[in-house]
């Protein structure tokens, strides 16, 4: 069965133009002016008149089935990649997490377990989470036999998954050595523990310490350590959901002197502030996530960085638990659950906030959420592009189109949205994922287990 999108103007990271998209077989097998001349009896046909057509979404940070803080992150690979391919999302990239002492390509085998459910197509990023010899050695066979290319660790949460600049300095070389780019969370988690602990000990035991234990001091901290030791051991590194001015400037004056480095940022940093932590009566929890929501005035650096490219991408660090899970801290935010949702909103939120706010054009936009994502994590151009030859992820979105985002109509399991009652205008209408119908005006017909994993390219 194939399917043809009609009469839309695709939109591309470079230009923009009219013409039908013909998929067969999960790829593009034809781009042109007018392809009804090979329209076959059963093909399904979209009407894109007056709508866009992207390239899928492609999601480079979430969490799903995530044991975390003793309990597990809310959405499942299904319904997590249902809510991703929802909002045009079709492909998106998860974390394997190891367990302290364990084995990587272990970990990656309960990984691809648990996704094996997936409605939409992943990937993996792999997590260090201690530098014992095993890891490191494993870290050349991850990338050259596993296709994962990304790794990631944790200079916060210090006594869990966090690691030491010991650590840090051992997978900076191990991992550029054999061809990967490591990612941090670059937090000081040295000083966050301190804090945390004189907080609960005053009394201050509410979601709304939870910004005040980790401030954007600390984490612009981090990132100029882990940059600095990245710059002596000539190790590329990514700053994965960058929330602050404290970080962005020291990222920004990194990449002045020429160093090689990346960044994502997530769209709760870009239009949430630290407001949400004054909501009555432990609403605030929904928003502890770290890096916390931070105050006004620091998301203006953050959309900098996407209108001069020093951004590169946004997830959406998608780990959601429902309220009931987020009580587990009712009397200490410090065992608070850190995450919520999002997956679902990504592309609509940016295209609101960016293209709509002013910050950038709609080349920008389908580089920030697809295609800068596919050419980094080495899936470029089966991923990220409108061509023939590609994967058939196509989203089709009406710019004119209004919705209001609600944790009673979204696709994930979470009981709570960032977004509560946010209106935007531009909505995704249709979503194709590997040549297939799966989203049709408001319709979603996804299938458990339909999703492929996709292994990723090494660099260079
Ligand atoms: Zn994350």
């Amino acid at each position: 069965m194939a399917t043809l999108i009609k009469n839309g103007t695709l939109v591309t990271a470079l230009d923009e133009v009219r013409a039908d998209v013909y998929c067969a077989d999960g790829i593009i097998t034809a781009i042109g002016p007018d392809l009804d001349g090979r329209r076959q009896a059963g093909d399904e046909v979209i009407d894109a008149s007056g709508q866009l057509v992207f390239p899928g979404g492609i999601d480079p940070h979430t969490h799903f089935e995530l044991p975390f803080m003793g309990t597990v992150s809310a959405d499942d690979f299904e319904s997590g990649t249902a809510s991703a391919m929802a909002g045009g999302t079709t492909t998106c990239i998860d974390f394997v997490i190891p367990a302290i002492g364990g084995s990587l390509v272990d970990a990656l085998g309960g990984w691809h377990e648990k996704a094996a459910k997936s409605v939409g197509d992943y990937a993996f990023h792999m997590a260090l989470t201690d530098p014992s010899e095993r890891v490191l050695a494993e870290i050349p066979t991850i990338v050259r036999d596993h296709g994962i290319s990304s790794f990631k660790a944790f200079m916060a949460y210090k006594g869990a998954i966090g690691v030491d600049d010991e650590a840090l300095i051992a997978f900076m070389q191990t991992v550029t050595a054999a061809g990967g780019l490591l990612w941090l969370h670059a937090e000081n988690g040295d000083a966050i523990v301190e804090r945390q602990k004189r907080f609960i000990a005053e009394g201050k035991t509410g979601p709304e310490w939870h910004e005040p234990s980790r401030p954007a001091i600390l984490e612009g901290e981090a990132v100029s350590r882990a940059l600095t030791l990245a710059r002596l051991y000539e190790a590329p590194i990514g700053i994965v959901h960058m929330s602050s001015r404290d970080a962005y400037q020291a990222y920004a004056e990194a990449r002045v002197r020429g160093q090689e480095a990346y960044a994502e940022t997530c769209p709760q940093y870009l239009v949430l502030d630290d407001s949400v932590y004054r909501k009555p009566d432990f609403e605030a929890a929904t928003f502890v996530m770290s890096p916390p929501i931070r105050p006004a005035g620091h998301s203006e650096w953050l959309w900098n960085g996407l209108e001069n490219g020093l951004i590169h991408t946004v997830g959406t660090d998608h780990c959601p638990f429902r309220m009931e899970q987020k009580r587990m801290g009712v009397n200490a935010f410090t065992q608070i659950p850190n995450g919520g949702p999002g997956v679902e909103h990504r592309l609509e939120l940016l295209w609101h906030h960016g293209v709509g706010g002013g910050h950038f054009d709609a080349q920008r936009f389908v580089a920030l959420t697809s295609t800068n994502v596919a050419k980094m994590y080495g899936m470029y151009p089966r991923k990220g592009a409108i061509r023939v030859g590609s994967d058939a992820d196509l989203v089709v979105f009406d710019p004119t189109k209004s919705r209001t985002i609600s944790a009673g109509s979204h696709h994930s399991r979470c009981d709570r949205s960032l977004y509560e009652g946010f209106e935007v205008t531009g909505a995704v209408t249709s979503v194709v994922a590997n040549g297939r119908v799966q989203l049709r005006e408001g319709d979603l017909r996804v299938e458990r287990g339909a999703g492929r994993y996709v292994p990723r390219a090494a660099r260079g």
